[in-house]
């Protein structure tokens, strides 16, 4: 079954990790064990390009990632905004790099999108891998109108924030609305027709979000508070209100999101992908049918196998769901539309001609 994935750190690997990820991830993991990396993630890789071929993931969103963060030894950010500036350069052109090689193929238009679909149908799995650029997090935006330049670079969505607050509002974990110049960032985002991934907003963010912009929007990888009860995920009215406005909400599979109570580096996995398929008929009995989830899988984005689902080892088990959806009752039809369409239909919408 041909699989959309709508929020994977692809770049993140490659360049901050240091991961090749034209490697196996059996090569990935013996590679870090035999060093003795022990920091979360590391030795456990999911993903890397062979993997994803054989788990038919046709197309994905991969993100540009650069946090700015004030500690100078945080393993997770840069401490100035020219510094994620370069370091989402740094991303590009990994994704560049990789397209040049043949592992990666841009996809900025409807028109693109269309044809790489053709050459999925044709070729199967020979084909490169699709990506839609994003960013996490508007981080590297050094001032609202930078949004153009990387428009131009291919962007064609993009979160506000990331973990905590930045400047241009609140995300996870904390509660702090838009700071002023978000106002004119979702302007000129709106103008240009990228789509706001509103998955980590803060909760007072994420409804002066939808207040103060206009365009599309969807929720990359986005569970529910209802599974895993603390802020990173939705209440049933910040799902209702991306239904409403017709965006997709992609299913993620860090078990920090599925189960409740989930402390890193302490709790043992007990919840099975079984708890995705859960997530995604909470979002089908809220919209009232199959046309708003999609896959967000979110995998190996700063953790690896130790945080996903027990049932979990690699890319290519996210084919079993569907099977999960179907002994659900999920129809063909509506397990095709999960595990692609719904994406697909989106960005047909939101993607430039
Ligand atoms: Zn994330």
């Amino acid at each position: 079954m041909l699989l959309f994935d709508g929020h994977l750190d692809l770049a993140l690997n490659g360049v901050d990790w240091n991961r090749d990820l034209r490697c196996s991830v059996d090569d990935l993991r013996a590679q870090e064990r035999a060093l003795g990396m022990t920091d979360p993630g590391r030795g456990g890789a999911t993903l890397s390009f062979p993997e994803m071929k054989a788990a038919e993931l046709a197309v994905c969103l991969s993100t540009l990632l650069a946090r700015q963060e004030k500690e100078i030894n945080h393993s997770f950010g840069w401490t100035s905004p020219q510094t994620c500036y370069a370091m989402a350069h740094a991303h590009l052109a990994w994704h560049r790099a990789m397209e040049k090689a043949g592992y990666l193929k841009a996809l900025r238009t409807k028109n693109c999108l269309r044809q790489h679909l053709n050459d999925w149908n044709t070729r199967g799995t020979q084909a490169p891998l699709g990506f839609i650029q994003t960013m996490e997090g508007a981080d590297p935006i050094l001032v609202p109108d930078t949004i153009s330049e990387f428009h131009e670079h291919g962007l064609r969505a993009i979160g506000l924030t990331h973990y905590g607050p930045n400047r241009y509002g609140g995300g996870t974990s904390c509660e702090v609305g838009l700071a002023l110049d978000a106002i004119p960032l979702l302007k000129r985002i709106e103008q240009l027709g990228i789509t706001v991934d509103v998955t980590h907003l803060s909760d007072v963010a994420f409804w002066q979000v939808l207040d103060n912009f206009n365009g599309r929007i969807h929720a990359s990888h986005q569970n529910s508070r209802r599974l895993a009860p603390w802020q990173r995920q939705f209440s049933d009215e910040q799902y209702r209100a991306v239904i409403e406005r017709d965006g997709v909400i992609g299913i993620a599979f860090d078990i920090i999101m599925l189960q409740p109570g989930y402390v890193r580096r302490v709790s043992e996995r007990l919840v099975s992908m079984e708890r995705a398929v859960e997530n995604i008929d909470i979002i089908c009995q809220l919209a009232g049918n199959t046309r708003n989830v999609g896959i967000g899988s979110d995998l190996d984005g700063g953790y690896g196998v130790e945080q996903t689902p027990s049932d979990f080892n690699r890319f290519r088990d996210l084919q079993n769901m569907t099977t999960l959806l179907e002994k659900r009752g999920y129809s063909a039809a509506d397990i095709a539309a999960i595990m692609h369409g719904n994406w697909i239909r989106f960005f047909l919408e939101v993607l430039p001609d």
